[in-house]
């Protein structure tokens, strides 16, 4: 702990960003853009004439609002804007018949938002069945031309803009519905998603709080540019006199006087003209300045993420392992069933059809035991931690087999009561904390969040035990890094926090996907050593998700190979490392870098593992396994028990204890 303190920080000061760069507030860039505090202003001022001007100039509104003597005069002292036909003052109409206009935008704009956002949001985030039928409606009201709707509804209801406005706006509202889906569903797939799903969190909470504020950019993009078409629809109907009656101002209808006067004062036609075209252009202009500021902030979020990622990639990952004999013969904990995963089965859907993923796959996790989930990437190894968490992609799912813990079967227990176990009793580590953090919020406000939903803490309280929390997992200044945004960490720090999230719930079982993987070999030595101390203060049972044996040997208990969906091996940690008694283990365990000698070359497995839907018959091993035979080609293969707490799924076992191959021979 003393070692750690000063390095990690040293990386909290030299990751700082500079300050243009490290606020995520779409509003702070908005303000350093002329253009968009000109339009913002123009709005705004808008907003306020519509709110102003019918107060304070009511007798505009009248029938004898007008001077017949002085009708159709050009700008002057008198008029600023000249009169019009009937000699009314042009700039007062103009100033109190914004008040139609914005009311007139205000109403589309309403149920365009009311009807696009949730609707794109659900179908985005949950997919599937509400997916679909949401597009077939997109699809249907998209087939329906607006305009000709709008004029059978003003039939209906006469001189009702009311009607109109909230028609263009149901009709408006597809558009807005895909752009939303769209930009939720890769925020769906975020990490950060998944782990606010481990923590329990509710998914109406969820998108509330962690996918509203993302796709919230691209939903003022579109109301800035509907706000210009609803504004051009209500003054072209407001011009045919269909939604505004004379002798109220309303812009159209100042357009459509200009025209009956064109030949006698051309002039009248230009105020209502020029005050529609730089509404029209500000809001265009709003939404572009919106776009870009998004696109902007983005951008150096993604520039950060990948020079971090430049950073961790170089070192590397397995110098710097204790000794693994050393860590081998250390003393296990008494371990007793906490997690019972048998016989589990998953498929997922693909465009062939359901694909199988996972296929008998059985191991046990005891209280307080670490046990590890070894294997290559593709393997199954994620897919078995999410199928315990209940967590399979969109359309996957448990086809066989059960998942027990503490007494209760998630492989058949609904979304509410996977909800009270995830994050409450299982919690999970990601791979890449930075991307399990929601990039938008404060780190104290994570943690908070998570402590008030699992522990039902007060906002005071949630917020100080965050900064314990913090301390806990050893990161110096928690008060700083609890007021620090996910960018401003560096890798291990954000792993940190990853894990300090993880203990909010207090949970039972922690898995760790990687958890060390995207880490400098330094970080990782200490992110495994708190975990380890962790786990044993807590006595916690973990599944450790890995493909590093040096990471194996340091901190579990238990190995479970997996090879093309299925555990081909199962041991305690000392008989697997020295006697594996299976080839796949033995081949990874070759070719770990760790027990080569200077010179030697690294030992590999001729192949690939092959994907899930295109598993050989027979073993699945057999075309990158030497000891294959005939035999291992044709025939399913079955888990054996050589001795006890030994399982093998070969049939030629035998072959790999030296003793045994020699009395053969
Ligand atoms: Fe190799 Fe045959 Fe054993 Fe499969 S069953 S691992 S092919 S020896």
């Amino acid at each position: 702990e003393c070692n750690e303190a000063p390095m990690v920080t040293e990386s909290v000061s030299a990751t700082a960003p500079s300050p243009a760069v490290e606020s995520p507030g779409l509003m702070r860039r908005l303000v350093h853009r002329p253009l968009a505090v000109a339009c913002l202003a123009y709005v705004a001022a808008l907003i306020a004439v519509a709110v102003i001007a019918p107060i304070v100039m009511p007798s505009v509104i009248g029938e004898h609002a007008g001077d017949l003597l002085a009708s159709r005069q050009g700008p002057g002292m008198h008029h600023l804007l000249g009169t019009d036909a009937l000699g009314r003052d042009v700039l007062a109409r103009l100033l109190v018949g914004s008040r139609v206009t914005v009311v007139g935008v205000a109403y589309a704009l309403v149920v365009v938002l009311l009807l696009g956002v949730p609707m794109g949001v659900a179908a985005g985030f949950i997919g599937g069945w509400l997916d679909r039928i949401v597009g077939w409606l997109a699809d249907l009201t998209f087939s329906v031309p607006a305009i000709i709707v709008i004029l059978v509804v003003l039939a209906v209801y006469p001189q009702s803009m009311l009607a109109a406005m909230i028609t263009l706006g149901v009709l408006a509202a597809p558009g807005l519905m895909r752009v939303v889906r769209s930009a939720t569903l890769p925020i769906r797939k975020e990490l950060y998603i998944d782990a606010a799903q481990v923590s329990g969190l509710s998914r109406p909470y969820i998108i509330a709080r962690h996918v509203l504020p993302r796709v919230s950019g691209a939903i003022i993009v579109q109301i800035s540019l509907l706000s210009a078409v609803a504004l051009l629809v209500q003054t072209g109907l407001s011009f045919l006199n269909l939604i505004v009656a004379p002798p109220a101002p309303s812009w159209g209808g100042m357009v459509a006087d200009g025209v009956t006067s064109l030949v006698l004062q051309p002039w009248l036609i230009w105020p209502p003209g020029v005050a529609i075209a730089v509404t029209v252009v500000a809001f265009g202009l709003l939404g572009d300045q919106v776009r870009d500021a998004s696109a902007e902030g983005w951008a150096a979020g993604h520039r950060r993420r990948r020079k971090r990622a430049a950073v961790t990639s170089v070192a590397p990952r397995a110098g710097g392992r204790k000794n693994s004999a050393a860590a081998l013969s250390a003393p296990r904990q008494d371990v007793s069933a906490l997690l019972s995963v048998a016989h589990l089965s998953a498929a997922l859907p693909s465009p062939a059809g359901s694909v199988g993923v996972l296929e008998d796959v059985t191991f046990d996790i005891g209280v307080g035991e670490i046990v590890g989930l070894v294997g290559e990437s593709g393997c199954g190894k994620t897919m078995t931690a999410m199928a315990i968490l209940g967590l399979l992609p969109a359309g996957g799912h448990v086809t066989g087999g059960s998942i027990w813990f503490d007494g209760q079967d998630l492989a058949a227990g609904t979304e509410r009561e996977l909800r009270q176990v995830r994050g409450k009793q299982i919690a999970l580590i990601s791979q890449d904390p930075m991307v399990s953090l929601n990039p938008v919020f404060r780190v104290g406000w994570q943690l908070a969040e998570a402590l008030r939903y699992h522990r039902g803490l007060s906002r005071r309280a949630a917020r100080a035990e965050a900064v314990e929390l913090l301390r806990k997992v050893r990161l110096p200044q928690p008060e700083v890094v609890a007021r620090q945004y996910p960018h401003e960490l560096s890798g291990g720090m954000a792993q940190r926090v990853s894990i300090a999230r993880a203990l909010t719930g207090e949970p039972r079982l922690l898995i760790a996907d990687e958890p060390t993987t995207a880490l400098d070999v330094t970080v990782q030595e200490e992110i495994l050593d708190l975990l380890r101390e962790l786990q044993r203060e807590r006595r916690m049972g973990m599944l450790f998700v890995t493909h590093d044996w040096g990471v194996v040997a340091d901190i579990c208990d238990r190995a479970v190979v997996m090879y093309a969906g299925e555990v081909v091996e199962r041991a305690p940690l000392v008989p697997i490392f020295h006697e594996p008694l299976h080839p796949y283990t033995k081949a990874l365990l070759s070719s770990n870098p760790h027990y080569l000698s200077g010179g030697q070359d690294l030992p590999t497995i001729p192949g690939t593992v092959p994907a899930a839907g295109a598993w050989p018959g027979g073993c699945r091993f057999h075309p990158r396994c030497g000891y294959a035979t005939v035999e291992c080609r044709t025939e399913p293969v079955r888990i054996e028990l050589p001795s006890p707490g030994r399982e093998t799924r070969c049939i030629h076992y035998d072959e790999l204890i030296p003793t045994r191959s020699s009395e053969r021979s």
